[in-house]
């Protein structure tokens, strides 16, 4: 994993068991049946798993729409991560494009084309 620290990081639970890495929020490992897991932080480097663009979006996001929200394959970690795209870009966003983990802000995690 590309360690990052935990205020500027990507957030993955780790199996305390088998080590196993997970998206939050895991209550139960799947691999060896442990419920302790401790936070780890990745630079979340990777790429777009796939996207859609948001144009109706629920009333609290309608100033932001269109916007583009989608699932973004971690390198190394072999995981996929729910994640919005900043809004300037919505048009550029391919399945494929390499993209950086910006920021949390709430439950949503938010990627940058690199
Ligand atoms: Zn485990």
């Amino acid at each position: 994993m590309s360690v990052a620290a935990p205020e500027t990081g990507l957030k993955f639970l780790q199996c305390n068991g088998c080590g196993k890495l997970y998206v939050p929020p895991k209550y139960l490992c799947t691999q060896c049946d442990q419920d302790d897991f401790s936070e780890v932080f990745s630079k979340g480097a990777g790429e777009v798993y796939s996207f859609t663009i948001i144009r109706m979006p629920f009333e609290e996001f309608a100033e932001e729409a269109p916007y583009a929200f989608g699932e973004i394959k971690v390198n190394n970690e072999n995981l996929v991560v729910p994640g919005r795209f900043t809004n300037e870009q919505e048009k550029a966003v391919k399945i494929g494009s390499r993209v950086s983990f910006v920021k949390r802000d709430g439950c949503i995690n938010w990627f940058q084309l690199a």
